[in-house]
């Protein structure tokens, strides 16, 4: 069974009423997650995308959660201060129905990490109108947490099944041995 760790725990809040969509949050993690680090700046490869819908006012920055292979059926129209939001902008799931934190080259889902090594989240530093706040609070939890690699090995299983996967991988590993 996991152990169970005090740790603190971070969370990013959101003011929606002052964010205006200049998606320097979106530059920030997509340039400090770049391999080598800083080397590029595409949004796509962003884990904070802000949703925009100019007609109905609409900015909302989500993070990129968890990657699911289907869509739910628990969509939802939320009305905020008498303002409609459209479905699935407050859903952070890395979802087939709409093309947000995919790896553009791989298709590979992406995914928040916090930026846990960096004393804030560079998406709240580059914020430029403090809609971005960083929250630490302290809880227990779980001592496992899935790596990248995980999270992508998943989503190839889910994609091409788990038989296809494995005969990539051992042949991929054969030639390795081989050099
Ligand atoms: S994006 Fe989120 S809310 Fe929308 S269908 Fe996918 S999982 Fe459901
Ligand atoms: S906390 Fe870090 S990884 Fe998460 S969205 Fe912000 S910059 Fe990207
Ligand atoms: S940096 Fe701030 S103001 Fe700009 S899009 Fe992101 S959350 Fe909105």
């Amino acid at each position: 069974m996991a152990q169970l760790e005090k740790k603190l725990v971070r969370t990013i809040k959101v003011d929606l009423d002052k964010c205006n969509g200049c998606r320097a949050c979106e530059i920030a993690c997509a340039s400090f997650h770049a391999r080598p680090k800083y080397s590029s700046f595409n949004p796509s490869r962003s884990r904070i995308r802000v949703v925009i819908d100019e007609r109905n006012d609409e900015w909302v920055a989500i993070r990129a959660t968890d990657y699911t292979k289907a869509g739910c059926d628990g969509r939802r129209t939320y009305t905020i201060n008498g303002k409609e939001y459209s479905e699935c902008s407050f859903c952070g799931t890395v979802c087939p129905t709409r093309d947000l934190f995919k790896e553009p080259d791989s298709g590979l889902p992406l995914k928040c990490d916090m930026c846990e090594d960096e004393s804030e989240p560079l998406c709240v530093q580059a914020c430029p109108r403090d809609c971005l706040t960083c929250v630490e609070t302290e809880e227990f939890v779980e001592d496992v947490k899935p790596v990248e690699a995980e999270i992508g090995m998943k989503s190839l299983i889910d994609k091409f099944g788990s038989k296809k996967v494995a005969d990539i991988l051992t042949r991929m590993t054969q030639g390795e041995q081989n050099n």
